[in-house]
């Protein structure tokens, strides 16, 4: 996978992580935590956030609900 930076913040790289709950992968920037679907382009705006996406209603909660995902390093 090609790096691509944040089209939000720019101030990091789009990583790819997994929901432990469901296994379902995402990808999401870790310094403003926009996130995109896997099937999304990862180019595009996207108006998820981590928050929105997880619904766990504590954000303090949300990091310990995913996981960097291993496999093709990018
Ligand atoms: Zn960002």
């Amino acid at each position: 996978m090609e790096k691509v930076q944040c089209v939000h913040c720019g101030q990091d790289w789009v990583r790819r992580y997994r929901r432990k709950d469901s296994g379902q992968v995402f990808f999401m920037c870790p310094e403003c935590e926009s996130l995109w679907l896997e099937e999304e382009d990862l180019h595009d705006e996207t108006d998820l956030y981590l928050s929105e996406f997880l619904l766990t209603g504590d954000s303090a909660k949300d990091w310990e609900a995913i996981e960097l995902c291993a496999g093709p390093t990018p």
